[in-house]
């Protein structure tokens, strides 16, 4: 069986797709998306020998050496141009995330639908759709084995942003903050003590001008969280 975390990624590809997963490692995700109907074809890139391995093993392992094609390389450049029409990032940081689609741009057209799961930092996800005219279409949030996961899908277009409050839904997720659930809020709480921890420890021992403008963001970002 997958993951929850992982059927959530597979659930928003469109049905007929054809995927690339980036930084695949066992390729669970495309055996998946192409054993349930979700894509027909699909590339597995990856960046490291070993789980390029298994990547390999997985696919010959469900009988799917033709329809999905294991490739070694940095992120995006393991596909062409127009090769795929959907992409899917899953369980690395949001940072790594938005360098892999800076770095592949010319590798995004002919693509119409992102998945990515961002394991931390989602923010900077968002910042980077907003900024290159990508348009976040769903959220999700999920709770896995103590874990909390963020879901976000985006489609070409900069009609109709989702952001109201701007700065504040760039962080939580514009989505995720009107829906307002449990594992939501049980993120935020988690967050915010957190923060409040690292901002009083800053306060009492961090003399320097880093750990001061150190503090200051985090209760930027502490005032955000509370006052929505
Ligand atoms: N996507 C799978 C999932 O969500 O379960 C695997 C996540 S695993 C934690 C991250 C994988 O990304 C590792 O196998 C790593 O080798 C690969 N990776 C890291 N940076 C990469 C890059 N720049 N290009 C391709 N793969 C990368």
């Amino acid at each position: 069986r997958l993951s929850k975390r992982l059927e959530t990624v597979a659930s928003f590809i469109p049905r007929g797709a054809v995927l690339a997963d980036i930084g695949s490692d066992h390729a669970y995700l495309p055996c998946y998306a192409c054993l349930h109907g979700y894509a027909t074809k699909a590339v597995a890139g990856e960046v490291a020998d070993g789980p390029l391995r298994s990547a390999r093993q997985q696919v010959e392992t469900c009988g799917l050496s033709d329809r999905i094609s294991v490739r070694k390389g940095d992120g995006l450049s393991v596909i062409a141009p127009r090769e795929v029409d959907c992409i899917t990032i899953a369980g690395m940081g949001g940072a790594l995330i938005a360098r892999i689609l800076s770095d592949g741009k010319e590798k995004l057209s002919g693509v119409k639908r992102l998945i990515l799961q961002p394991n931390v930092g989602a923010e900077r996800v968002r910042r980077w759709l907003l900024e290159h005219d990508w348009e976040l279409i769903a959220e999700r949030i999920l709770e896995e084995d103590g874990h909390i996961y963020e879901v976000l899908v985006a489609e070409r277009g900069e009609a109709e942003r989702p952001y109201r409050h701007l700065e504040a839904e760039l962080l939580l997720g514009p989505f995720l903050l009107r829906e307002n659930n449990d594992v939501f809020r049980e993120k935020w709480q988690q967050e915010l003590r957190h923060w409040k921890q690292i901002a009083a420890d800053l306060a009492a021992n961090g003399q320097s001008e880093a750990a001061a403008r150190k503090r200051r963001e985090l209760e930027r970002k502490i005032r955000l969280v509370e006052e929505v």
